[in-house]
C-alpha cells in the first residue's frame, strides 16, 4: 500500500497527538526517514513517540554521537541523526546491518547526508515549519 498524507499541525501540543497516532502503527522492523529543516521537530517527535511507546527516560539529541539506542521488550527504536556527517561514508562505521533487524524501528534524522549508503525507508516524514509560529505541516509518505 502506497500512502500520501499531509497532516496540519498547530502547535506542539497537536504534535503529540500527531506522535500518538503514529506509534500505534509502528511494528518492528521499520525504518523512518525524517526530512525537514534544523529546528522543525524531528527529534521533537522521535521523542513524543518514545514516550507513546512507553519509555520514561531522558530523550537527547544523537547529534553529537550520531546513534542513541532505546530497548523494550519486544523491540528496540534506533534514533540516528547525520546531520554532522561530512562523508557520506561515516555512516558505513556505525555497522548499520548489525543495528538494524527483524526487532528494530530506526528513524534517521538527515538520511539525505548518506542516501547511497541507507537502506531504502518504509516510511518517510517530512516536517515543514513555519517560521512565524509553531505551526507544522507533515508530509508522510509510507509503502507499508
Ligand atoms: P530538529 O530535530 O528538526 O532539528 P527539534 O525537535 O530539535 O528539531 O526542535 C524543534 C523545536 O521547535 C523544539 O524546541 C520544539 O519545542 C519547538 N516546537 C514548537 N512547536 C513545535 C511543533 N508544533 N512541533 C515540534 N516542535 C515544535
Ligand atoms: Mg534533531
Amino acid at each position: 500500500m502506497v500512502l500520501n498524507d499531509i497532516f496540519y499541525i498547530e502547535d506542539i501540543g497537536q504534535m503529540q497527538n500527531f506522535a500518538k497516532k503514529l506509534s500505534q502503527d509502528l511494528k518492528a522492523p521499520l525504518i523512518i526517514f525524517l526530512k525537514g529543516d534544523l529546528g522543525s521537530g524531528k527529534t521533537t517527535l522521535t521523542r513524543f513517540i518514545l514516550q507513546e511507546l512507553g519509555y520514561n527516560g531522558k530523550v537527547k539529541s544523537p547529534t553529537y554521537t550520531l546513534i542513541e539506542t532505546y530497548e523494550f521488550n519486544n523491540f528496540i527504536i534506533n534514533h540516528l541523526d547525520l546531520y554532522r556527517i561530512t562523508d557520506p561514508e561515516e555512516v558505513l562505521f556505525l555497522g548499520l546491518e548489525d543495528i538494524m533487524n527483524a526487532k528494530t524501528i530506526t528513524f534517521i534524522e538527515w538520511p539525505q547526508k548518506a542516501t547511497e549508503f541507507l537502506p531504502l525507508p518504509d516510511i518517510i516524514i517530512e516536517i515543514i515549519s513555519d517560521k512565524n509560529n509553531n505551526s507544522r505541516q507533515i508530509k508522510l509518505s509510507s509503502k507499508i
